[in-house]
């Protein structure tokens, strides 16, 4: 398989550290959202990457659609424009843009898996601290106002530093396909002591 080359886009293998060898699924067609011209083009859920994500399941298509956790009602997701390294979204499965209006099981089940997504984040890169939050509308800055998702940013100390120089990497998608790939690997064991709906009622 060879990789195709995009002169946006640098090679994981030309930055510092030993290459692992392994070949990557590059898909950047598929994995195209949020920001910029990725930007869907209206606000109904046929161009919504959320909805795209939230639409079938398995492997493959977690892959390619940066799926980290799945849950009954909602999903977590690496943000393809991360404002730090293990940056995540956590999307309702419904196309709604208004926090409002969730239904309790789904803003239940957004808090939980919050929660979870910090304690995978804890475990696996050990950040210092989170920024959590929902942009409400365009003009709060969301990049996709239709389509609720909270932000959950990992934080580290001095991070606030390099953020001008991580907003202006260009190799990403196969650094996010890593991170997925280990968040996702390790979300079970990382939240075993993360209370859920179902362990409160036993
Ligand atoms: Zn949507």
């Amino acid at each position: 398989m060879t990789t195709p080359r995009d002169p946006e886009v640098t090679a994981a293998r030309e930055f510092a550290g030993d290459a692992d060898g392994l070949q990557r699924l590059w898909t950047p067609h598929r994995m195209a959202y949020i920001g910029g011209e990725a930007k869907p083009a209206d606000s109904t859920s046929h161009h919504c990457p959320f909805c795209a994500a939230a639409s079938e399941r398995g492997e493959e298509h977690d892959r390619a659609h940066l799926v980290v956790k799945r849950g009954q009602n909602a999903l977590v997701i690496c943000n393809l424009y991360p404002y730090n390294s293990g940056h995540l979204l956590v999307c309702s499965n419904r196309h709604v843009a208004d926090y409002t209006e969730l239904t309790t099981v789904e803003r239940d089940e957004i808090a939980l898996l919050t929660q979870q997504a910090m304690a995978v984040l804890r475990a696996v890169m050990g950040p210092h601290g989170f920024n959590l939050g929902m942009n409400q509308g365009e003009v709060a800055g969301a990049g996709i106002a239709a389509h609720l998702h909270q932000h959950v940013v990992p934080r580290w100390s001095g991070d606030a530093n390099f953020f001008p120089i991580v907003a202006q990497t260009k190799a990403v998608p196969q650094l996010l396909a890593d991170t997925r790939r280990l968040l996702a690997d390790t979300w079970d064991q990382a939240t075993a002591t993360v209370s859920s709906n179902e362990s409160e009622k036993s």
